[in-house]
């Protein structure tokens, strides 16, 4: 790949994680597509990143032989559980993971290379990379979100310390606030309390206690919910949504206070942690997407932009409607679709693909997902 490259890419794949290895993958089952893969640090690069004691929630098993591809896989003849040796991967297991993957299945991938800007062209799109330029028809983008923690909407954000980060995992001792009360605020509360901190966590929409629907998207996973009941019978866990966080102070003294709106404020004897989420992080693609209302960006049924034909989005940035694809076992199920749909405007044998829809692993009917379960 150089500046005055005419090689022409059918596909460009942004982001070697498990969207991108995994769309990677299903491209390779197209029959003679040119596809590559670019990753600005190494394969599996966001879980090298995160904090050593977090760990998956979402269980790995080998049931692949029986038509239950493990839920972590990115391909329907792996199985994180079986190359790892466990059940709740941390991200250093799962990149390795990962790299084993594209090892196995030599994934083109090139590592260390940036991408910068994506230009749309007369042929597709101009990529202008930290290593050169390359010419591609389409491009999926998968660069995650973790790249786009979310900021503080409130008087004093810069005293947090947003979960992503290595520092709000450090040691705390006496008590301590976290803001947000989905996976990551429970998970992060979880391990501060085991640690023998004193600790609130503050969310006025309560999703810990979203009693209705099975969607683990909008409510605790099992393994979240079993840490939430020990963590509370230490007596050292409070659960509050009687307000929103509108600011945080240091006190005189030592110390800050939380401001919660209606109430008053809440001591934290450390800097406070941020658990609410992160951005679409679609960087350089950004202004690529039209915006849902709900601020994701906005795709058509093919998971491709609304106003950039040809470019592809996957991962769990992903929304239809109300449905939020939002855990590999939920992206993965496009890749095969998105796969196909640059396929076959190409022109090409996509019949290569069918063994992930016996694999479980295609969804290209929207309306099918969702359902609830029954007990
Ligand atoms: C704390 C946390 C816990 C989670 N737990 C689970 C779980 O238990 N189970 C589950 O299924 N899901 C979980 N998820 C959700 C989801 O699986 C992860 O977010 C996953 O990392 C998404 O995969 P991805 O490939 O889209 O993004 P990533 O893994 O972030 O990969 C994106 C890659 O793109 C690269 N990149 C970004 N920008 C550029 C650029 N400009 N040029 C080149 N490369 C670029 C990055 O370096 C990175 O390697 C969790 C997410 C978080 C944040």
């Amino acid at each position: 790949m150089t500046s005055r490259s005419t090689h022409v890419l059918d596909t460009l794949v942004v982001g070697a994680g498990p969207a991108g290895v995994g769309i990677a993958l299903a491209l390779d089952a197209v029959d003679t597509l040119r596809y590559g893969l670019v990753e600005r640090g190494t394969v599996g690069e966001t879980f090298r990143r995160w904090p050593a004691e977090q760990r998956f929630l979402t269980p790995s098993f080998t049931g692949n032989g029986f038509g239950a591809t493990d839920l972590n896989a990115v391909h329907p003849k792996t199985s994180p559980a079986f190359s790892l040796g466990l059940d709740y991967p941390n991200g250093r297991d799962y990149a390795r993971y990962l790299g084993g993957v594209v090892r196995h299945f030599t994934v083109p991938v090139l590592q260390d290379t940036e991408v910068t800007t994506v230009v749309p062209s007369a042929g597709g799109f101009t990529v202008r990379t930290s290593r050169g330029t390359v010419e591609a028809r389409t491009v999926v983008w998968a660069g995650g979100e973790f790249h786009e923690p979310s900021q503080a909407r409130f008087v004093g954000g810069g005293l947090t310390d947003h979960s992503s980060t290595a520092a709000a995992w450090s040691h705390r001792s006496g008590r301590l606030v976290v803001v947000g009360g989905y996976e990551s605020g429970i998970d992060i509360a979880c391990h501060h309390v085991e640690q023998g901190a004193q600790v609130t966590v503050i969310d006025p929409d309560h999703p810990w206690d979203a009693g209705d629907g099975s969607d683990p998207s909008y409510r605790l996973a099992p393994r979240s919910r079993q840490r939430l009941v020990t963590a509370q019978a230490t007596g050292r866990l409070v659960l509050s949504s009687a307000g929103r966080v509108v600011g945080v102070k240091t006190v005189h003294g030592g110390g800050l206070a939380v401001s919660v709106g209606g109430v008053g404020g809440v001591a934290s004897d450390s800097r406070p942690i941020l658990a609410t989420g992160f951005g679409p992080g679609l960087g350089p693609v950004s202004g690529l997407f039209d915006r849902r209302e709900d601020g994701w960006p906005l795709l058509d049924d093919n998971d491709e932009s609304t106003m950039t034909p040809g470019l592809f989005l996957s991962g769990p940035s992903v929304r239809h409607g109300g449905l939020k694809f939002c855990f590999v076992y939920k992206f993965r199920q496009r890749y095969a679709h998105i796969a196909r749909v640059i396929g076959e405007r190409l022109g090409k044998d996509c019949a290569g693909l069918e063994a992930w829809r016996e694999a479980g692993m295609l969804t290209d009917d929207l309306s099918c997902c969702g359902v609830e379960c029954a007990c």
